[in-house]
């Protein structure tokens, strides 16, 4: 198991009153799965996929990762967790605009101390995976959305983390340009890539293995398709 999630609730402080954001969340993610989380806009998904991404804690629940308790963790060990184990991809690429494809992809080595060489070489392959191997000297303004999306994938990649976490990944994208990262996406997971995606577009939501959806902080669940939609 890789991600296990047990009745997670999130509020915000708002004019000292407790807002709920997410409510009572319980759902676990296996190796190798690629799962659709899918909401309107405000049901709270990005508020979860913080939380999944250790950048945030949940109000109260558990959270384990790989099997640890999340919320055991101390600061360093946090940050330590976020860099080996999580890739994240941002609908809006969130990538270092002075740098080349190759340099925004060495990143995430040159925090976790690798070498220049064995940074280099990963890197290229990183790009490479994601049928980039031409473009690697190419900064973000030479690149198309959807190649910079790929940039950003290659960077999430780069750790070999255990999941890859894309909140709304083709929101920025022309329909061509979010089809193909979405077969990126069905080439990764069939090479063993474990991802959780999110997206508040069904049809998005129906390339992934399977779908959770959540409406105002809650899991909608389909009793008549045998609980949550597998
Ligand atoms: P989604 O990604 O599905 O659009 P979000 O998780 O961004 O939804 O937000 C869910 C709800 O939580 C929204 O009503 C939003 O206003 C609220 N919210 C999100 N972040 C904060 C915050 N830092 N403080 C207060 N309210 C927040
Ligand atoms: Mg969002």
């Amino acid at each position: 198991m890789i991600l296990q999630l047990e009745n997670i609730n999130k509020h915000y402080l708002q004019d000292k009153l407790e807002v709920p954001v997410l409510k009572n969340i319980t759902f676990e993610v296996e190796a190798g799965e690629y799962v659709a989380i899918m909401g309107p806009s405000g049901s709270g998904k990005s508020t979860l996929m913080n939380i999944l991404g250790c950048l945030d804690l949940p109000s109260s629940g558990s959270y384990h990762l790989n099997g640890l308790d999340v919320s055991k963790l101390n600061d360093a060990q946090l940050s330590d967790l976020r860099l080996k184990e999580i890739g994240f991809v941002f609908q809006s690429f969130q990538l270092l605009s002075r740098q080349s494809a190759l340099e925004n992809v060495e990143l995430p080595l040159t925090y976790a101390g690798v070498s220049k060489q064995e940074r280099r070489q990963r890197a290229t392959l990183a790009l490479e995976r994601v049928g980039l191997g031409e473009r690697l000297h190419f900064k973000p303004t030479q690149l198309s959305g959807g190649q910079k999306q790929r940039v950003a994938i290659a960077r999430a990649m780069v750790n070999n983390p255990s999941i890859l976490l894309a909140d709304e990944p083709t929101g920025a994208l022309d329909s061509k340009s979010g089809a193909q990262i979405m077969s990126l996406f069905k080439k990764l997971n069939e090479e063993g890539v474990t991802i959780v995606m999110i997206t508040h577009d069904r049809a998005i939501a129906d390339q992934a293995q399977r779908k959770i959806e959540i409406l105002d902080g809650e899991i909608v669940y389909h009793p008549e398709r045998g609980g949550v939609d597998r």
